[in-house]
C-alpha cells in the first residue's frame, strides 16, 4: 500500500504528468461550463468538436506537422495499425520492405505478410536486437510500396538515431514509444504512427500522421474503420472515437507546450536518460545490453550477473516504490521506461536505489 504516488517505470500504459491528471480531475464533473464530463458528451456535439479540433491543431503545432499531412485517430492501438497500414499502403505492387529491430517491428512485418509480400530489409535478431543497422546495410527492394521501421524498440531499449531513406519509397515509422519525446522532422516520413499509451494519453487509440500524396489503395476487404481514405473523409469519426482519451492528449500537449515544446522536452529527456546511462557505465555490477550508439532515451535496459539477482532487484525495487522495473519476458533483466512524464527526480532516486542494491548484493 502506497499513500503517495510512486515512480512508475512501466513501458505502457505509463505515467501521465501530475498537472494533467489534476486538470482532468478538476474538469471531470463539469467541463468548461458544459454541465457534463467530457466522457459523457456526444462526439458529434459542438463542445466536443471544439475539443477534438483543438487537439489536432495542438498536435500539429507541437510536432510542427506540415499542412500536407493528415492527422488521424485510430482505434485498435498500434497493433491495429500494423494491419491497416499494410491493407492501405501495399497497393497494386503488393510488396513492402520491413526492418526488424525488435519484437514490435517483427509483429508489424508478420501482420503485413497477410496482405502482401514482405521483404525483410534487415533483421538484428543475430545479436538479440542490441543494435541498429546503418543505412547502407538495408536491403531494399525496387518497387516496394513503402519501407517500415520502428524508431524506438520498447522491449530491447534501442533506437534509430537517423531517419532511414528507401530509394524514394515512403518511409513509415512506428513511433509508439518515442513520439513527442524530442523534435522530429515530419517531412522525412510518408507516415508516422504511435499507440497513445506511453507519451500521449491513456490507452485506447493510435495517432497516424500521413502525407496527403501517399497512394492509399485499400484492399477491397478493408473494414471501414481501418480504411485511411474513409478516416480522412470522416475526420476520424466514422463512428464513436475514444473521446475522453483524445481530450487527455490535448491536456498532455498543453503541458508540453508550457514546458517549451519538443526542443525543451528533448533536452529534459536526454538529461534524464544520461543520469541512468552514466551510472550504468560507471560500474560493473549492472550491464546495459544495448550498444551505446543505439541506446534508447525512453526505455533503458540493464541486467545484473544472474537471473536470481534480477528477480531480487525487481521485487525489492517494487517494494521501495519503483514500479514495473522487471524487464520484458523476451529479454529478462530490468527495464526502466522513462517517458516524458517521469520526473528527473524519479531517475535520480532509482540510481540511489541501484547503488544501494549493488552494495548490499556484491
Ligand atoms: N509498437 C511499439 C514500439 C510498442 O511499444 C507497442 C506497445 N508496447 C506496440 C507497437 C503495440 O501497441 P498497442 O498495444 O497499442 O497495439
Amino acid at each position: 500500500m502506497f499513500k503517495e504516488r510512486i515512480y512508475n517505470f512501466s513501458a505502457g500504459p505509463s505515467m501521465l504528468p501530475v498537472s494533467v491528471l489534476e486538470r482532468a480531475a478538476g474538469e471531470i464533473l463539469n467541463y468548461n461550463g458544459s454541465g457534463m464530463s467530457v466522457m459523457e458528451m456526444s462526439h458529434r456535439s459542438k463542445v466536443y468538436d471544439e475539443i477534438f479540433q483543438s487537439v489536432k491543431e495542438k498536435l500539429r503545432k507541437v510536432m510542427n506537422i506540415p499542412s500536407n499531412y493528415h492527422v488521424l485517430f485510430m482505434q485498435g492501438g498500434a497493433t491495429g495499425v500494423f494491419a491497416s497500414l499494410a491493407m492501405n499502403l501495399m497497393g497494386e505492387n503488393g510488396k513492402a520492405d520491413y526492418a526488424v529491430t525488435g519484437n514490435f517491428s517483427k509483429n508489424a512485418a508478420s501482420e503485413a505478410k497477410k496482405y502482401g509480400t514482405v521483404n525483410i530489409a534487415y533483421d538484428t535478431a543475430d545479436k538479440n536486437h542490441t543494435y541498429i543497422p546503418v543505412q547502407s546495410d538495408l536491403k531494399l527492394t525496387s518497387g516496394a510500396s513503402y519501407f517500415h521501421y520502428c524508431a524506438n524498440n520498447t522491449i530491447f531499449g534501442t533506437a534509430w538515431k537517423y531517419v532511414p531513406t528507401a530509394n524514394g519509397a515512403p518511409v513509415v515509422s512506428d513511433m509508439s514509444s518515442c513520439i513527442l519525446s524530442e523534435p522530429v522532422d515530419v517531412s522525412k516520413f510518408g507516415m508516422i504512427y504511435a499507440g497513445a499509451q506511453k507519451n500521449m494519453a491513456p490507452a485506447g487509440f493510435a495517432v497516424i500522421i500521413i502525407r496527403d500524396d501517399i497512394a492509399i489503395k485499400p484492399l477491397p476487404f478493408t473494414p471501414k474503420v481501418l480504411d485511411y481514405n474513409m478516416m480522412i473523409k470522416e475526420d476520424s469519426m466514422p463512428n464513436t472515437p475514444p473521446t475522453y482519451n483524445i481530450y487527455i492528449l490535448g491536456l498532455v500537449l498543453d503541458w508540453i507546450q508550457e514546458l517549451g515544446g519538443l526542443n525543451e522536452m528533448g533536452k529534459i529527456n536526454s538529461a534524464k536518460a544520461k543520469i541512468l546511462y552514466d551510472f550504468l557505465d560507471s560500474n560493473n555490477f549492472y550491464v546495459a545490453p544495448a550498444q551505446k550508439e543505439a541506446r534508447s532515451m525512453m526505455n533503458i535496459t540493464f541486467k545484473t550477473a544472474s537471473e536470481e539477482l534480477d528477480a531480487k532487484f525487481a521485487k525489492e525495487s517494487a517494494a521501495a516504490g519503483f514500479a514495473n522495473l522487471k524487464g520484458h519476458r523476451l529479454v529478462g533483466g530490468m527495464r526502466a521506461s522513462v517517458y516524458n512524464a517521469m520526473p528527473a527526480e524519479g531517475v535520480k532516486k532509482l540510481v540511489e536505489f541501484m547503488d544501494k542494491f549493488e552494495k548490499e548484493n556484491k
